[in-house]
């Protein structure tokens, strides 16, 4: 189809997410490869987005697309209640990932779903409803999914949070606690949590959710002792940690999920995007031995039509294969030792639009700023401004797709770019920071 067609047929029929739909000008692709992707016009654009955070190992894996093709020819589609090879191989991989004793999954379509019936089993398990998460997450788009979200999503649709409950977590550029240190920050963060689960009522609390690393709220690796000190108060009090390893997961930190480096096991996993990479809807819920028994004589209410779907389970046992094979997970690591995180210090270095840069692996936010005394954002909380998408056409008109997000630029590309790509990447950052620097004051 000519792009122009794709453009108008989208204008005129396709409703699209957290959009005002007379505002949007989507962007027309035809065609995708590794980390490059291609629009209407025929220019290449190198995706330092991995779309939402989601194609870890890049655009049209031949491996990947080979077995989809193959499942595909196979057993496309059978109901949730049948025992199917890709289906029984994806869930066996999964729990091989997880730490031991969390050996079942639940599969869902994504990760709002995944987080959903996390929060049940939570809730079943404990016999208890109240859920606490952080302000500064995300926790996908359905009802309660959005209700424990804690970013400007939720604010149009918190009518219905029955028993959710919001705190703060630990982010030293900004803390809610005057700290200094990540050291104060972490301890005043965990003070704060346990104040928060004892005037909310232990005993009404079923689970604790944290995203293991915050991601499109800012990727912000929680300090050294938070994730055990959150485990040791959920032991204290029985309440169930959910890891929310939806974007974090599936080696985007450099390791297979980032709770592991906070050396904890949670009690349910809830995964998504990173599983097989996007290129079929999957996601789910990796569930510990106790929580799973809570349910062998016991009928879990709840259930998808797609629950654990052939063609995309297929796509997930071909994507942990070849992230294995081709040490995707390590590949990542490195990229975060040798290339991003000295890349990026120096581009902090060299902008003063740059109030800080933090992350990990291939997952990294710049946070740009006005005024670097101050710290007052370059994009106030929960909008946009001119200076910042002045930021992201350069980065584009030069031939890089950027996550954005307020004034933040998220480095996340796919975990097995090249280095020469990698490198290319950050010099487009580096000139397009031009333009944020001249909005410092
Ligand atoms: N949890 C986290 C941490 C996420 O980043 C997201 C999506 O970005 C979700 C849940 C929701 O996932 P989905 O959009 O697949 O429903």
């Amino acid at each position: 189809m000519d792009p122009s067609r794709i453009y108008e047929l989208d204008r005129q029929h396709v409703f699209h997410s957290w959009s005002a739909q007379a505002q949007i000008k989507p962007m027309v692709v035809t065609r995708a490869e590794g980390s490059r992707v291609w629009d209407g016009d025929g220019k290449d654009y190198l995706d330092f987005s991995s779309q939402l955070v989601y194609t870890n190992i890049g655009h049209q894996h031949p491996k990947v697309i080979e077995a989809i093709q193959r499942q595909a020819a196979a057993l496309c589609t059978m109901a949730p209640g049948t025992a199917v090879e890709s289906r029984s191989e994806a869930a066996r991989l999964i729990a091989e990932q997880a730490p031991d004793g969390l050996e079942k999954v639940f599969f869902t379509n994504g990760g709002a779903d995944a987080v959903e019936h996390a929060i049940r089993m939570a809730r079943l398990h404990t016999g208890r409803t109240k859920v606490l998460s952080c302000y500064r997450s995300y926790h996908g788009g359905t009802h309660l999914a959005v209700n424990v979200t804690g970013d400007p999503r939720r604010w149009a649709s918190d009518n219905g949070s029955a028993g959710t409950v919001h705190f703060f977590g630990p982010f030293l550029y900004r803390s809610a606690f005057n700290a200094t240190t990540e050291e104060e920050e972490c301890d005043r963060a965990l003070a704060h949590l346990e104040q928060v689960i004892a005037l909310e009522g232990p005993g009404n609390i079923a689970a604790v959710i944290l995203e293991s690393i915050p991601g499109t709220a800012g990727i912000m690796p929680p300090p050294p002792g938070y994730l055990a000190g959150v485990r040791e108060l959920c032991d204290k009090h029985g309440i169930v940690y959910i890891a929310d390893e939806v974007m974090a997961g599936f080696g985007r930190s450099g390791r297979w999920f980032g709770f592991e480096h906070g050396d904890v096991v949670p009690d349910l996993i809830t995964f998504a995007k990173g599983v097989n990479s996007g290129y079929v809807p999957l996601g789910g819920v990796i569930i510990d031995d106790a929580i799973a028994a809570t349910f062998d004589d016991r009928v879990y209410p709840g259930g998808l039509t797609y629950s654990g779907h052939p063609l995309a389970c297929g796509a997930a046992v071909a994507t942990i294969e070849t992230m294995r094979e081709e040490q995707i997970v390590e590949n990542a690591a490195r990229l975060g030792v040798e290339i991003f995180g000295p890349g990026l210090a120096k581009i902090a270095e060299a902008h003063p639009s740059v109030g800080e840069v933090r992350g990990m692996g291939a997952f990294w936010a710049i946070e740009l700023v006005r005024d670097p005394a101050t710290r007052e954002p370059l994009a106030p909380y929960g909008a946009s401004s001119d200076a910042m998408n002045a930021v992201v056409a350069a980065m584009k008109s030069d031939g890089l797709l950027p996550f954005a997000n307020y004034n933040r630029i998220h480095v996340v590309p796919p975990l097995n770019i090249s280095d020469e790509d990698a490198h290319r990447g950050l010099e487009i950052i580096d000139r397009a920071l031009e333009t944020a620097d001249a909005a410092v004051s």
